[in-house]
């Protein structure tokens, strides 16, 4: 620390001496930095713009002067208050995939029936491994030649964090391995114990520094610092139980890669068994759960594993979970506590959403304030049907709820106590109109869900497709957030995704706002107009709406560079402008998830995608199957995993006018890739369209279609001319007969096994 320099806030730039230029930048990164913090975070700027701006430019005019002062947290780098920026991306070679989960077991000897189903084994009975399921974060580790390249977190399964730094300081991550192949990669669980939870969080409070909620959050935070320091002084231990890409196999089965794993220096968790079918992994999982409280660290249930890698290839993977695993989880945690007012939110696709506020209470070591109540028919006592739930029970504001959460999902409310109901609890109402917008909110028939009918004109849902559209899985613009969004949409800058290609090219020409303050105004005081001068107030930094000074601080905005806006900097503005540009180039599977259509998930654009491979085949098949009927209607509904349902909302998007005009002003700006159908170099049927029919007998259908389509064919249920081979089993009729007057090829089981053999 340099000593104490009296007033040097008062000196001109040009005349600070080297050590009041270093007190300098240090007092104006702690204004800015928590000035910044302010104005993301909570919402509650806490100096005037204008005030910022002034402090802002000093800080890079000392800098300018004084490079080499420039400090680590130099407000002119920051971007918002995300303290996760500083990691390099990694893109993992083979995906990081998450694990479908179980509740009962009933769910169990239904994954074990699913799994037998699949590979077509009858009654043979399926050996599985039994894991612990660490409750920490999961880690990949690279070794090229036997050492330690590379450490990178999940982040979404195919691009996570470079902590490789971090991982070094690891205790129990070997550096060198012996008898490696020549690559390997390694991945388990990062975790903290609960002695070393409980010490770590007791010298943090000690020191006056924040505390952790729960050990997996420990973990989390001392692994994911930039400080590699930090990462250092905490006692961080790790578990080995999977692994990406490989040189050579490992061996045969889960059982000998694990135990390849513990030869090569690996912690193993001890408590891993082999277990023959779903009566013995029922059995163990009781046996796990009775020692949960005596291991000394998290775990979250157990992990089942088909043990033979061979059935493990041939059953696969779903979108973002194996098939040959599922996670058993230990019941949900639950607390009591008071439901203090029940809130409205608005979603993407109009869905009025009940949440409960609660009064603040600690659920398996989380605190939770907020839990979700479903639908109106939920906080009514009642199921879909009609039928009673909780006894018929309602939930009111002020009752006393029991509060109930399961891993990472939203909190939920499970019960109501009636005797602590207080006198004036009246049942909720609920509301029958769009708290953003003031339009009709309706229940569809068979829909459990009311929807605002608001369409375009709804402040919230525009909002919350903008959400959607810069998401991870859509089009992932790093620096647009959802606070970013919300900003940019009450400025103006942003109405819908096209606005985000064209805020450059705005923002040059000093004029980012689309509309005025007063049709701003209109546009979001439908629901209620108080609610809306809030919002506007708090966007603009003020205390109070004033009309006035809210439109000249509106028009202020619109002309002043992104760069010089609070909370950014020249650096983080032109990082946004080049992530942007960066998307005008963007993958069909996600430009169509992007578009938010309502029941078209990231699984369904990929189908869609692969089916009609470019934008312009897309685009042009959906429009024409508006007629609901017609070949383009019934191509529509022959893809596999596309139905009524989904194929409806898609023609009803691409035929409503304004969502219709806004597709295509969007897709003006982007250059849309074709859909890549995967890496089938050499395979026989890459492109191909088949047709099952028959009985098969030494692999299912559902095998046999998986199969097919990781090859790059399509798989239809039906024959017609475009049809390029059936494969047909015993008893094939119809089909058969139809491909044999079409002239197209017909192959028996054993040519078909023939032709995918080695692939
Ligand atoms: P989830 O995030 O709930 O889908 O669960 C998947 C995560 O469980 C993985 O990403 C791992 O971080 C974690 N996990 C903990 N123990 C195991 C285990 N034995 N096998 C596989 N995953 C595990
Ligand atoms: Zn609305």
């Amino acid at each position: 620390m340099g000593q104490q320099v009296a007033g040097a806030e008062q000196v001109d730039v040009d005349e600070l001496t080297e050590e009041q230029a270093r007190q300098e930048l240090a007092r104006l990164a702690a204004i800015l930095n928590r000035a910044n913090r302010a104005y993301y975070q909570l919402d509650a700027p806490e100096i005037t713009d204008a005030e910022y701006d002034a402090l802002k430019l000093r800080n890079a005019a000392i800098e300018a002067r004084f490079p080499h002062l420039k400090r680590p947290d130099s407000p002119s780098d920051v971007v918002g208050a995300a303290p996760a920026e500083g990691f390099a991306k990694v893109t993992h070679q083979v995906r990081m995939y998450s694990l479908a989960n179980a509740f009962s077991s009933e769910d169990i000897r239904e994954f074990d029936d699913s799994i037998r189903r699949f590979l077509g084994l009858g009654d043979t009975v399926v050996d599985y491994t039994a894991e612990p399921k660490i409750d920490g974060l999961s880690l990949s580790l690279r070794y090229e030649a036997g050492r330690l390249v590379q450490a990178a977190t999940r982040g979404d399964g195919e691009v996570g964090e470079n902590v490789t730094a971090n991982a070094m300081t690891i205790g129990e991550i070997p550096h060198r391995l012996e008898g490696a192949p020549a690559l390997l990669e390694v991945r388990g669980e990062v975790y903290m114990s609960h002695a070393d939870f409980a010490a770590l969080n007791e010298a943090q409070a000690a020191r006056g520094e924040k505390t952790f909620a729960n050990p997996r959050n420990a973990a989390a935070g001392s692994l994911r610092q930039l400080d590699v320091e930090v990462t250092r002084s905490r006692p961080l231990k790790f578990f080995a139980y999977a692994w990406g890409a490989v040189s050579e196999p490992l061996g045969r089965t889960q059982m000998e890669v694990l135990e390849r794993f513990r030869e090569m220096g690996f912690p193993v968790n001890p408590l891993t068994v082999l277990c023959r079918g779903p009566d013995e992994m029922i059995a163990h999982y009781a046996r796990i759960e009775a020692q949960r409280a005596m291991l000394g660290y998290d775990i979250d249930g157990v992990v089942y594993k088909v043990n033979d890698l061979g059935l493990q290839h041939r059953l696969g993977y779903r979108s973002t979970s194996p098939r040959w695993a599922i996670a058993h989880k230990f019941p949900a945690e639950t607390a009591w506590t008071r439901l203090e007012k029940i809130d409205i939110q608005v979603g993407r696709t109009g869905a009025l959403s009940p949440v409960a506020r609660l009064t603040p209470v600690t659920v398996g070591g989380v605190v939770v304030s907020n839990a979700t109540l479903h639908n109106e028919d939920y906080i009514a006592g009642r199921d879909a049907s009609g039928n009673p739930i909780r006894g018929g029970r309602d939930i009111r504001e002020g009752d006393w709820v029991k509060v109930y959460r399961a891993g990472d999902v939203i909190p939920k409310i499970a019960d109501v106590d009636l005797s602590r109901r207080p006198e004036w609890a009246v049942p909720y109402a609920f509301p029958t109109r769009c708290p953003e917008c003031g339009s009709e909110a309706i229940r569809e028939e068979g829909d459990s869900v009311r929807r605002c009918t608001g369409g375009v004109i709804c402040p919230a849902q525009a909002v919350e497709k903008l959400k959607h559209f810069v998401s991870r899985p859509a089009f992932d613009i790093e620096g647009l957030g959802a606070r970013q969004v919300e900003q940019f949409y009450l400025l103006s800058w942003v109405r819908e995704p096209a606005d985000i290609f064209t805020l450059a090219g705005r923002d040059r020409a000093g004029a980012k706002a689309l509309l005025t303050l007063d049709e701003v105004l209109a546009r979001i005081s439908r629901g209620s107009e108080e609610t809306a001068r809030a919002r506007l107030a708090a966007a603009l930094g003020m205390e109070a709406f004033d009309h006035d000074e809210a439109a000249r601080r509106f028009a202020a905005r619109s002309t002043t560079p992104l760069s010089r806006q609070p909370g950014w900097g020249e650096k983080s503005a032109a990082n946004l402008f080049a992530a942007i540009d960066e998307r005008r180039r963007i993958p069909l599977a996600r430009l169509i998830f992007a578009l938010g259509i309502r029941h078209v998930g990231e699984a369904a654009s990929n189908l869609l995608a692969l089916h009609y491979g470019t934008w312009e085949a897309f685009e042009a098949a959906i429009t024409a199957a508006q007629a609901r009927t017609g070949p383009e209607w019934e191509e529509l509904l022959s893809i596999d995993g596309v139905g009524q349902v989904m194929a409806s909302s898609l023609v009803t998007a691409f035929a409503q006018e304004h969502e219709r005009a806004s597709i295509d002003r969007l897709v003006a700006m982007l250059e849309v890739e074709a859909a890549q159908p995967p890496d089938t170099s050499g395979s026989p049927i890459a492109g191909k369209t088949i047709v099952f029919t028959g009985t098969l007998e030494r692999m299912t259908r559902a095998e046999a279609k998986v199969r097919a389509e990781a090859l790059g064919a399509k798989v239809s249920g039906s024959v017609s001319a475009k049809t390029d081979l059936v494969v047909a089993g015993p008893g094939a009729g119809s089909k058969a007969k139809k491909a044999r007057e079409l002239g197209v090829e017909i192959i028996d089981e054993d040519a078909w096994l023939k032709l995918i053999e080695g692939t």
